[in-house]
């Protein structure tokens, strides 16, 4: 690979890579690796600026999911051992909402372990979201599952900007990872987002057991969307899911993913999710070296994260700054 012809293209035209070209990198030896991340660390500072956006996420309805993800803890067709709970109360959604607040996200996220909401679901959510716009200056996200065309208007209109739902897999392996639902009926819902004005937040999880060709597949199936936010998770292998016996995908290789994703992906926020502890271990920093630019802190759906303080350190290490607004 000729990173130096690579890096004027880049650096020239924000399309990013090709196909071809992703597929070469993805066989480089770990003695490139600094090279491609170098690259991609350049790319991201073009396209996107310096610093990290931080977004913080509650799980207001936790556990007994109808589908049948298959990294998915909160499946009612798996026995894995979480804390479930019905849907919050608005008012303990905002005291969660203005804890993250505290500690520095400007992004706040509600999400349901659902296929998609019921009308009274659907109504709490959105006095959770009158009550949070009016107490807080969180920007405000939601996660809900599939959307009918009336509840995606609606959230627009409560003022919701962002709603995430990731196409997890690429179309190609998509039945492997749930039966109960269709890769087509997740474009559906995720075309439907940017159809009513919010912005969509569409990414996947890496390590579900795909090939790494695959793995390319979903980001340019993502970048065809053209999503604000790419989440990219990693498999925390869940006891009592059907890939519970998997490894996290290894840190070096999760590193040279999220360089890829960036080089595919030039002027997208590449935010690291789920998984990302387990997976990146001691490498989390160069995580962000490598082009990701975005982190969700404190607690995610069913796992512990870190302490935010660490991860506000870490960045502060890096002398980088938490960015306050997306531009
Ligand atoms: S990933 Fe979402 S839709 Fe799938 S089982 Fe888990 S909560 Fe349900």
């Amino acid at each position: 690979m000729d990173f130096v012809k690579l890096e004027k293209k880049l650096l020239e035209d924000g399309q990013g890579i090709t196909f071809d070209e992703a597929l070469e990198l993805t066989e480089i030896p770990k003695e490139k690796l600094l090279e491609l991340t170098s690259l991609a660390r350049k790319v991201t500072v073009k396209y996107k600026g310096d610093g990290v956006f931080l977004r913080s996420i509650i799980s207001a309805k936790t556990g007994d999911c109808s589908e049948d993800c298959s990294f998915c803890s909160q499946s009612v067709h798996f026995s894995s051992p979480i804390s479930k709970h019905s849907l919050l109360d608005p008012e303990e959604v905002l005291q969660a909402a203005i804890q993250s607040e505290k500690l520095g996200a400007f992004d706040f996220c509600i999400v349901i372990a659902v296929k998609g909401p019921n009308k009274s679901q659907f109504k709490k959510v959105i006095e959770s979201i009158d009550l949070i716009k009016e107490n807080t200056k969180l920007e405000i996200g939601c996660s809900l599952g599939s959307l009918t065309r009336d509840q995606a208007f609606a959230l627009a209109e409560a003022g919701v900007w962002r709603y995430n739902h990731n196409l997890e897999a690429c179309r190609e392996y998509f039945h492997k990872v749930c039966t109960t639902h269709t890769y087509d009926d997740r474009l559906e819902t995720a075309k439907l987002v940017k159809e009513s004005g919010m912005e969509l937040c569409c990414g996947g999880i890496m390590g579900l057991g795909e090939s790494p060709v695959q793995r390319l597949q979903l980001a340019y199936e993502i970048k065809e969307l053209d999503p604000h936010t790419v989440p990219m998770n990693f498999l925390n292998p869940r006891p009592g899911t059907p890939l519970g016996h998997l490894k996290p995908l290894p840190s070096l290789e999760a590193i040279k993913t999220i360089a890829i994703f960036r080089l595919i992906m030039p002027d997208k926020v590449l935010m690291s999710g789920g998984g990302r502890e387990v997976t990146l271990r001691d490498l989390q920093s160069m995580g962000i070296m490598a082009g990701s630019n975005g982190m969700i802190i404190g607690n995610y759906l069913t796992t512990v994260g870190r302490p935010p303080e660490d991860d506000i350190k870490m960045i502060e290490d890096l002398q980088m700054p938490i960015r306050d607004r997306y531009k």
